[in-house]
C-alpha cells in the first residue's frame, strides 16, 4: 500500500494546534501505519520536499518567512487544510492589525518594544524574520482546500478530516461539533 506523504506546518500561531494534533492519542498509531510524516516541527525535518499529499497549516502569515514558506508549501503539496482558526481568519494572530499597520509594521513593533517593555529594543537581525504590515490568513495568500476551524480544532475534528483522506475521499465537515469557530 503506497502511504499518504503528510506534512504538519506551523507558521503564526501558538501551537496550541499542534498540540491538539497529539490528543489524537492511540489513533495516532493508526495514523502512523497509514502515512509518511515528511515534515512537521513534531519530527525536526528542516526542508519542506517535493510531492507531499497532505499539509495541515497551523497559524496565520505575519511574516516574511511565512510567506516564503506557505509559497512553497502550496507549490509542493496536493491538498492543504487551514489548520485552526488562526489559519483560517488570522484570530490571535491578526489581533495586531488593529494598530494599523497598513505601510509600515512599525507601529506594531513600536508599541510591542518600545512603548510597553521594560528594556525598550526593537529585536533586529538576519535571524529575525521582517514582519509583514498585516496578517492573512492563508487562503488570502495561496489557495486552500479544506477549512478545520477551531482554537484548537479538537482531536475528533482533526480525525473528521484525517481519516476520509486516508481512505482517498473527500473531507467533509458539518454540524456545529465540528465547524464551530472557537
Ligand atoms: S487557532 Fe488557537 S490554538 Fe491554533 S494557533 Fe491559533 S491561537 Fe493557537
Amino acid at each position: 500500500m503506497t502511504k499518504i506523504r503528510l506534512a504538519t506546518v506551523w507558521l503564526g500561531g501558538c501551537s496550541g494546534c499542534h498540540m491538539s494534533f497529539l490528543d489524537l492519542d492511540e489513533w495516532l498509531f493508526d495514523l502512523a501505519s497509514q502515512v509518511d510524516l515528511v515534515y512537521s516541527p513534531l519530527a525536526n525535518i528542516k526542508t519542506y520536499p517535493e510531492g507531499v499529499d497532505v499539509a495541515l497549516v497551523e497559524g496565520a502569515i505575519a511574516n516574511q518567512d511565512h510567506l516564503n514558506m506557505i509559497y512553497q508549501v502550496r507549490d509542493r503539496t496536493k491538498f492543504i487544510i487551514s489548520f485552526g482558526d488562526c489559519a483560517i481568519t488570522g484570530n490571535v494572530t491578526a489581533m495586531r492589525n488593529v494598530l494599523g499597520a497598513s505601510e509600515s509594521a512599525d507601529s506594531v513593533l513600536n508599541r510591542a518594544y518600545l512603548d510597553v517593555d521594560v528594556q525598550p529594543q526593537i529585536p533586529q537581525g538576519e535571524l529575525v524574520p521582517a514582519l509583514l504590515n498585516q496578517v492573512m490568513p492563508v487562503h488570502q495568500v495561496v489557495p486552500v482546500d479544506c477549512y478545520l476551524p477551531g482554537c484548537p480544532p479538537n482531536a475528533d475534528r482533526i480525525r473528521a478530516v484525517l481519516e476520509p483522506l486516508l481512505q482517498g475521499k473527500q473531507p467533509h465537515l458539518t454540524g456545529p461539533e465540528l465547524i464551530r469557530f472557537g
